[in-house]
């Protein structure tokens, strides 16, 4: 069978091997992390640095087609991979969506509106009039997630020292937007002709991290149309290949708004595995690979809960899994990370019913017992 690559071994990374595996495809995993999740998993594990050459020789040599599954990835690796192998998403592609700037730009060239927002490449840039982008929030154009690298501020002032404190990095000014709620919509594009877009997932945050997925979202058919259409024509004006995950924020009048995109499958998408046709992983081995897309309809109304280490027990010991074995419509997945710390994400479990609300009341009753 022929060998599939990936730079990453976090559990996007395991989930993707899941799904490589069983679609019969050898993996090979480069993460310079002996402890990485999707190293249990894969054929090979290249434990190296990201930019080590012999390791990304190794990785061109062997396998079929390449992928990523994080963001941070160094983009002209990825370029050089893709000439000896398919690599997909593109590096070009991955640059984008390392940057803040030039992420917003293409979400606003392909004709989609992003937050008002300014963007700070010096100093100089931010001696400008402030009040369009003010209540905001400043963002580190490169290397932020899960809500790090943020600053929320309220004056132009306010806006001024953040960005020193910031050491003077590269960020974005964006104005803070009275949110209605966030969705996602993750879209495979394996070719201009052949495009699939999974169901609208409404997406609850807490400290900045994903908590929540209820899918289909609680919001109008029109509106989960339009979030899946503007994922494809995002798609189609980068030109990318693979799975790409959408972010948006509705406005309390129904408008959508481009939050940012992740070049990737995305954790408001683990809900797929266990309720779609097809999932995301799958998806990607597909993309990667030219082969057509999977069907994405949903099979379930599904609550997704993410598992972070703050549930684990003081002694790092595990919670009581018992009470999710009990529950004949919840699925646990477990990432096998070693270490438990606050905010680490662990795992998460699934609840499938027969419609979103009581799918979100036993999710949450499940949680509150862990
Ligand atoms: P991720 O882990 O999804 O990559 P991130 O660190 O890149 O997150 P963002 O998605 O930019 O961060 O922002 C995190 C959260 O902060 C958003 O999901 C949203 O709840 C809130 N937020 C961000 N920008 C705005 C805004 N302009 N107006 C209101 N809320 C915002
Ligand atoms: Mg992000
Ligand atoms: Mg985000």
């Amino acid at each position: 069978p022929a060998m599939l690559g990936i730079l990453g071994g976090g559990q996007l990374g395991r989930m993707f091997v899941t799904a490589a595996k069983r679609m019969g495809y050898r993996v090979t995993v480069l993460d310079p992390d002996a402890n990485a999740p999707a190293a249990d998993f894969a054929d090979v594990h290249l434990c190296a640095p990201f930019n080590d050459a012999a390791a990304l020789q190794t990785l061109a040599a062997s396998c079929a087609a390449v992928t990523t599954e994080f963001e941070n990835v160094n983009a002209d690796a990825m370029r050089a991979l893709a000439k000896t192998t398919r690599v997909s998403p593109s590096g070009d592609c991955v640059a984008i969506a390392q940057d803040r700037i030039a992420e917003k730009s293409w979400i606003n060239k392909a004709g989609l509106p992003t937050a008002p927002y300014l963007a700070i490449e010096s100093v100089a840039d931010i001696q400008v009039e402030l009040a369009p982008y003010l209540p905001g929030i400043l963002k580190t154009a490169r290397l932020g997630y899960d809500g790090k690298g943020q600053v929320r501020v309220k004056t132009a002032d306010e806006a001024r020292a953040a960005y020193a404190d910031l050491g003077g990095q590269a960020c974005v000014l964006e104005k803070m937007l009275d949110l209605k709620l966030e969705v996602s919509a993750i879209v495979t594009r394996v070719s201009a002709a052949q495009v699939a877009v999974f169901p609208v997932s409404e997406n609850i945050h807490k400290n900045g991290i994903l908590d929540e997925s209820i899918v289909p979202a609680r919001i109008s058919p029109t509106l989960a149309a339009q979030a899946q259409d503007y994922a494809v024509k995002l798609a189609e004006a980068l030109d990318y290949i693979g799975v790409l995950a959408v972010e948006f924020f509705v406005l309390a009048d129904d408008s959508l708004v481009v939050n940012e995109i992740a070049p990737r499958p995305h954790n408001s998408g683990h809900y797929t595995i266990d309720a779609c046709v097809t999932d995301q992983y799958q998806q990607q081995v597909r993309a990667m690979c030219g082969l057509l897309p999977g069907r994405t309809e949903l099979l379930s109304p599904v609550v997704m809960v993410n598992l972070l280490g703050d549930v684990w027990r003081e002694d790092g010991g595990e919670p009581l899994w018992d009470v999710l074995m009990e529950a004949p419509n919840a699925h646990l997945h477990l990432y096998g990370k070693k270490e438990a710390r606050a905010g680490r994400k662990m795992g998460h479990f699934t609840v499938l019913a027969a419609n979103v609300d009581d799918a979100l009341d036993q999710a949450r009753a499940l949680k509150d017992t862990l």
